[in-house]
């Protein structure tokens, strides 16, 4: 937060929300927000603003609330979570670097001479930064007409073109609009005569498109399909541009296409939770919808949906994942059609931009509900009626990196109080501490244990790979039971989900006489195999490198590779199963692009793919109707893994993964490769045992001071010198027990001490529920802002991470 003058001349223009140009440092120029206007002059001379950018506030004093709680609650500056609520092209400052818009307007004419300068000059040299445009026009009016230039939709920022990807398109046809009348038409078959195949198409297209009624582009497919001629003939039509020729991305579908449907009408124990939901937040504001994988948790939403929106509120939408959005969108489009606004990462700034407005003008009425990932909490909302977070166990709620490291889900529960609104909490394996809050009756439960239609859960089964090893029943990463099941599926044409929690191929790759193995430059990890590209990778970092022919230690050329990525599982798939079998990976390395996902699953869905095989992302909530097998292949990787909630974890995700098998009239299957059939959570696992699971996991948690009993802060220390680390690191705890006692871990170091040449070194407090977690935190900020008094330590770097996850 920083205090300007404001010029005279703008005294009565300027206001809370308002961006504004300020000049920072010693020739920056920057974009800021303005959070008050005062007349308490400090004692240190302040400069002047520059100018205003917006002529009315883009940014709401309930949004300013929310940032201001999520910097103090997440200890996070609240310049981080104005960069993470604003989208990339609300920032602009001197060393943004902006471009042509690929999908600009063709038409310069409503452009002013320097508008045009710029474009002329952006068209010439490709990027430029604000300060080199300065210099080209006037510098003091740069920021104004790069506003105006995004506005209109002719330059973008770049920090948010990562999208080298073209969207999946499709060929669709309509007729020229000279022709208008039925008039017209009949000219035109007048001047086809000679050809009665072109008078066919026609006729054809015609009546696809509905013309004589309510006019519609058509499927340039669906002609041609149904054509009795060849091709060149439609060719023609086009060419003497009679019919247009249009590509339209699929999945932004317009408008007219949403065909409405009636809500599915709910079955009696549907009906009966839904009403318990109600009841409950008659009197709480939050309710959690516990619910089995196929229970219709999706069609109550719809139900409580309709009617927030009945009486004229708004509703949000949080899903954990850009992946799962397709699907739920497409499923609630069909209730709600364009009523209904995305909003995620992946969408580049000016469809944001245009999101972030169309909600801050609720005059335009636009959308009724947003669904989005847990940036849509950001959005200017002004009347939040109802907020759903699906999947709220999911980690990826959590924000890891950069700063505020929030959590949507937690910070969902403040936006809804600050509306009134009412929070659903929705998930077949609730997050402990959310079960534990239902449980304390500090929240609603509603528990949903059918599935609709009778259909019975998975039968899940293990596949032991320590006798399948002894009994030499392994072929390659497949124990034949597993290979078996796979063959039975593929001959009824049913579809499989292979799921492997890591990618690549391998991860590591391992020297047989003295058994080392390449590690990470940067990172001490070993580096995992990528077969397609013949590149060792750093999952950490990202630095790659040529996989050596022999041991970097001891000359060695007898190297095997250990472990088992998504990659090679596409490949014994092959190897087993033959050639002909469809196998799609879907995981980090194939769903990079904006619209990765959204082909994979529509191609699983069409059928075209045999066999999916993924990472976490195919466990998540995605609903396809002809999985009768799913597969995991290594359940063990799941449980050992340095963190408390690893078992709960491994819960989820199995069960979660398991829900995806079983068909509209057969019972699915599920089979877990482990060498530990008997470890308990693979039987809780098993047997559909959440409460069982519940109750251990609680046990422990009180036992070991762990949430729900216990919060947890986790402080990690990095310098390039690890003699940095670990001075640092050993002061602050001290300074931290000095008061807090044993409450204080470590220092010690994490997994993985050094990363991209940082050495690490973690502190957790953990402390009593019932203790002020504002007093420790303000306890934490002191002993910080001590520590950096110390000039030795200033370069070090502090990451605070407050109930991480
Ligand atoms: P969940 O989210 O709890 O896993 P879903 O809402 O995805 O469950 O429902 C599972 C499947 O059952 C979906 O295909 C859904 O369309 C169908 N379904 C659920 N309830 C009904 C209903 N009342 N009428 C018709 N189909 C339903
Ligand atoms: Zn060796
Ligand atoms: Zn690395």
């Amino acid at each position: 937060m920083y205090t300007y003058r404001v010029p005279y001349e703008l005294n009565e223009f300027i206001r809370v929300g308002q961006r504004v140009v300020v000049p920072f440092g010693k020739s920056k120029l920057v974009t800021a927000i303005v959070r008050q206007v005062h007349e308490n002059v400090p004692t240190y001379s302040t400069k002047y603003l520059d100018f205003i950018l917006d002529e009315f506030p883009i940014v709401t004093e309930k949004q300013l609330t929310l940032w201001e709680w999520m910097s103090s609650y997440y200890m996070a500056h609240i310049g981080d979570v104005m960069a993470a609520a604003l989208p990339g092209s609300f920032k602009l400052a001197s060393e943004t670097k902006v471009l042509l818009n690929e999908n600009r307007p063709i038409d310069t004419q409503k452009l002013d001479d320097t508008e045009v300068l710029i474009i002329d000059a952006l068209d010439l040299r490709g990027v430029l930064d604000l300060n080199e445009i300065g210099q080209i026009i006037d510098k003091k009016t740069v920021y104004p007409i790069i506003k105006r230039l995004i506005d209109k939709g002719f330059v973008v920022v770049e920090e948010e073109i990562k999208e080298v990807f073209k969207p999946k398109t499709e060929k669709y046809l309509s007729l020229h609009s000279g022709y208008t009348t039925e008039q017209h038409i009949e000219q035109l078959f007048n001047e086809l005569s000679s050809s009665p195949k072109k008078q066919d198409v026609l006729t054809l297209f015609l009546h696809k498109s509905n013309w004589f009624n309510l006019p519609e582009s058509v499927k340039k497919t669906d002609i041609t399909s149904e054509m009795n001629c060849s091709l060149s003939v439609l060719q023609s039509l086009i060419e003497k541009g009679i019919l247009v020729e249009e590509l339209v991305e699929v999945g932004r579908l317009r408008p007219g296409e949403y065909i409405l449907e009636e809500a599915k009408s709910l079955a009696d124990f549907q009906q009966k939770a839904l009403q318990e939901v109600e009841e409950n937040l008659k009197v709480k504001d939050v309710c959690l919808l516990h619910g089995i994988t196929g229970s219709g948790k999706t069609e109550i939403y719809v139900e409580l949906i309709k009617k927030t929106i009945a009486s004229g509120r708004k509703v949000l939408y949080l899903l954990p994942e850009i992946a799962l959005t397709t699907q739920i969108i497409n499923r609630l489009r069909k209730y709600f059609g364009a009523k209904i606004g995305v909003y995620h990462s992946r969408f580049s700034p000016n469809e944001r931009v245009e999101i972030w407005n169309d909600v801050l003008h609720p005059r335009f009425n636009k959308y009724d509900i947003i669904l989005g990932a847990r940036s849509a909490i950001f959005l200017p909302y002004s009347d939040l009626g109802l907020i759903i977070v699906d999947e709220e166990h999911e980690t990826s709620f959590k924000q890891h990196d950069p700063s505020p490291r929030y959590n949507a889900r937690d910070s969902a529960y403040v936006l809804a109080k600050m509306f009134n609104a009412k929070l659903v909490l929705g998930s077949a394996t609730p997050a402990i501490e959310t079960m534990f809050s239902a449980e304390q009756k500090n929240i609603g439960y509603v528990w949903l244990n059918q599935r609709y239609g009778g259909l019975l859960l998975p039968e899940i089964q293990c596949a032991d790979l320590k006798e399948a090893n002894k009994r030499k029943k392994m072929h390659g990463i497949f124990s034949e039971f597993l290979l078996d099941e796979m063959r039975q599926s593929l001959a009824n044409g049913e579809q499989i989900i292979l799921f492997q929690n890591r990618r690549g191929y391998s991860p590591r790759w391992v020297c047989n006489d003295c058994n080392a193995h390449p590690e990470c430059t940067r990172c001490d990890v070993s580096l995992t195999y990528h077969k397609y590209q013949h590149l060792l990778t750093c999952h950490y970092c990202g630095y790659t490198t040529k996989p050596p022919n022999t041991c970097t230690v001891c000359g060695s050329s007898d190297l095997r590779m250990v472990g088992l990525g998504t990659e090679r599982i596409e490949e014994e798939v092959s190897l087993h199963l033959g050639e002909h079998i469809r196998v799609q990976r879907m995981d980090l390395d194939t769903t990079r692009s904006k619209y990765a996902y959204q082909h994979i699953i529509d191609d699983f869905e069409q059928r075209k793919i045999d066999i999916l095989v993924g990472t976490q992302m195919v466990t998540k909530g995605l609903d396809f109707d002809n999985v009768s097998l799913v597969g995991v292949l290594n359940a063990d990787d799941l449980l050992y893994y340095p963190d408390f909630r690893a078992f709960e974890r491994a819960f989820q995700l199995l069960l979660q993964v398991s829900g995806r098998a079983g068909r509209k009239n057969k019972r699915g299957k599920v089979i877990l490769q482990t060498y530990d059939p008997n470890h308990w959570i693979i039987q809780k696992v098993m047997y559909n045992d959440y409460a069982g699971m519940y109750r251990q996991e609680l046990y422990e948690r009180q036992n070991y001071h762990y949430p729900p009993y216990f919060r947890i802060i986790r402080i990690t220390i990095r310098h390039k010198e690890e003699a940095y680390t670990d001075k640092a690191s050993d002061l602050l705890a001290n300074a931290l027990k000095e008061k807090l006692g044993n409450r204080v871990l470590g220092p010690e170091y994490p997994p993985v001490k050094r990363v991209n040449n940082y050495y690490l070194k973690n502190i957790t407090l953990k402390f009593e529920k019932e203790a002020s977690s504002a007093k420790v935190k303000a306890y934490l900020r002191s002993c910080l802002d001590e520590l950096a008094q110390h000039p030795q330590f200033k370069s070090c770097k502090i990451k605070l991470d407050i109930d991480p996850n």
